[in-house]
């Protein structure tokens, strides 16, 4: 099977130098295989998204040098996709609908335990509504659609953080596929696309690692082989925070618009990677040395002063 990787950005804001570093490691990974590497704009959330992101982003991207082999996906014009894939689950009645609002989840949810990414562990209140309940409570709210989570470990090998186990059902509960506003859930849309573009890797921020379990499920359920996973630890600021919160001055469209060389962009981002010593770097001698296993496996912490030194800004 030959290589298929990705960049998956969500064009809700600049480019930052985490978010390059992750593009950058997926198209080393890529062109180190000989394989092929991808662009998927991953803008489904309307209310977030802003086309001049998208702009942005590919010109950041060129700048740098990690242009994609193939037209790239945009996740706001694959809706009929998404739906089918959600009929596919209603048929085996592996999803169902959820008239719940957060309050009232954040009610139910017994307080302290299992608070993912979704916030509580959602409770199954509505796992079990008759027809006639769910007919009645259509009138007021439109629903949402969950995913029953298989109970049980769901066991992967990551390729960076190594073995990962995830009770989804006891950790995260059933999950969202489908919001109440029509929109596919992240989870169901980028296991419906990395499938549909026979992604064979895919790298991306540690953050992402806990998702990795509920995406399998989904992957399981829809009949679809999964593809190999590589979380990168993040970048951190000394303050314990991840950079990709910090706002302005680590833009890349900031730093390419301040005539910056890209070498020296790739530098930093290469140091932050277990592969150079911060000083400039062309993609040429970055392919040569690019090796997963050199990538480190826990968060980078580092220094603004650092940032601006290797950058050489004023
Ligand atoms: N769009 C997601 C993000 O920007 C990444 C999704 C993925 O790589 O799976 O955080």
């Amino acid at each position: 099977m030959s290589f298929r990787g990705r960049f998956a950005p969500s064009p809700t804001g600049r480019l930052h130098l985490g978010n390059a570093r992750s593009a950058l490691l997926g198209w080393l990974q890529a062109r180190a295989a000989g394989g092929r590497f991808l662009l998927r704009v991953e803008d489904l959330d309307r209310s977030r998204c802003r086309a001049e992101y998208v702009d942005e982003l590919m010109r950041d991207l060129e700048w740098l040098g990690l242009g994609w082999d193939e037209t790239p996906l945009f996740q706001s014009e694959r809706d009929g996709v998404y739906r089918a894939a959600l009929e596919q689950l209603e048929r085996e009645d592996l999803v169902y609908p959820c008239f719940c609002t957060r309050a009232e989840i954040a009610r139910a949810a017994s307080a302290p335990h299992g608070l993912s990414d979704e916030g509580p562990r959602y409770p199954g209140t509505c796992a079990r509504l008759s027809l006639a309940e769910r007919a009645e409570r259509s009138r007021t709210r439109p629903p949402a659609y969950r995913f029953r989570a298989l109970p049980g470990d769901v066991r992967f090998e990551d390729g960076l953080q190594g073995p990962y186990t995830q009770d989804v059902a006891a950790a995260v509960g059933d999950f969202v596929v489908r919001r109440n506003d029509g929109v596919a859930s992240y989870q169901l849309a980028v296991v419906v696309d990395d499938a549909a573009t026979g992604i064979t890797h895919v790298l991306r921020g540690e953050d992402l690692l806990s998702s990795t379990p509920r995406q399998l499920q989904l992957y399981t359920a829809l009949g679809l082989s999964a593809p190999g996973f590589f979380h990168v630890p993040l970048v951190l600021g000394e303050d314990g925070k991840r950079l990709a919160k910090r706002e302005g001055a680590f833009a890349l469209a900031e730093l390419r618009e301040r005539g910056l060389a890209a070498e020296r962009v790739l530098g930093l981002l290469a140091a932050w990677s277990g592969l150079g010593d911060g000083s400039p770097l062309g993609l040429d001698e970055l392919v040569h040395r690019f090796h997963a296993e050199r990538l480190p496996r826990t968060p980078v912490v580092t220094q603004e002063q650092t940032v601006i030194t290797a950058l050489g800004l004023p």
